[in-house]
């Protein structure tokens, strides 16, 4: 394929990315890429193989050291370390409060985005995260932002089991030095409190499809 397109959807936590980037995958036949379950996958190494999540150039040091690889499993493409995808050990309490420290790791960051950049190689992309527009494709003409009420945020993490301080999160990806979340220049922005995930799928849709080349 000459020039996979890239859809960069941003945004802050329980802003919605994963159920819509997941919904605009399979409505344009395009593969999923979840960039937080990539630093998620490094917070929960490091916490099992005993590093201090604080000292960055011990995290940094894991990750150069870890073995781990792209796969693609139904369309979904997916960090491995050693051979295994840690879905379910990514998603607890522990991990959420590691996870920030561990992205914040300039170097580290230059690691993911190289793994991030190498997803092309399987086709066009539905990529969530924090910088995927403002820094791993910054070239793309596909940005969105996607943010909602912390009220309304808070409330869906608790639906799913999940009690977290969301703004303490968000506030530490802000304020890193490093590809700190924010809104990329060009990005259209969908507040999408009070919004079904069909409604919010659908806008983003609409203007991707003003966006792209037509089909011969
Ligand atoms: O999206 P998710 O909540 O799983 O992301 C977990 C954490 O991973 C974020 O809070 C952030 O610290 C980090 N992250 C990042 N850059 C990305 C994706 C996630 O820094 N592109």
């Amino acid at each position: 394929m000459a020039n996979p397109i890239v859809i960069a959807i941003d945004g802050t936590s329980a802003s919605g990315k994963s159920t819509n980037a997941k919904r605009i995958a399979k409505a344009l036949g395009f593969f999923y890429v979840d960039t937080g379950a990539m630093y998620r996958t490094l917070a929960w190494y490091c916490q099992r193989s005993q590093v201090d999540v604080s000292d960055p150039k011990a995290v940094f040091a894991a990750c150069r050291k870890w073995r781990a690889s792209l796969e693609c499993v139904d369309t979904h493409i997916r960090l491995l370390v050693d051979g295994y995808f840690p879905e379910r050990e990514i998603r607890t309490a522990e991990v959420s409060r590691a996870v920030p420290q561990v992205a914040a790791v300039p170097k580290v960051r230059d690691w993911m985005k190289k793994k991030q950049r190498e997803c092309v190689r399987f086709g066009n992309l539905v990529m969530e995260g924090r910088d995927i527009g403002s820094n791993v494709f910054p070239e793309t003409d596909y940005k969105f932002y996607l943010d909602a009420s912390l009220d309304e945020r808070s409330a869906r993490r608790a639906a799913d089991g999940i009690e977290e301080n969301l703004a303490a999160r968000d506030a530490h990806d802000s304020q890193r030095a490093a590809a700190p979340l924010m809104i990329p220049l060009g990005a259209v922005v969908v507040n999408n409190s009070g919004l079904t995930p069909e409604r919010t799928s659908q806008m983003i849709l609409d203007e991707i499809h003003k966006r792209l080349p037509a089909k011969e």
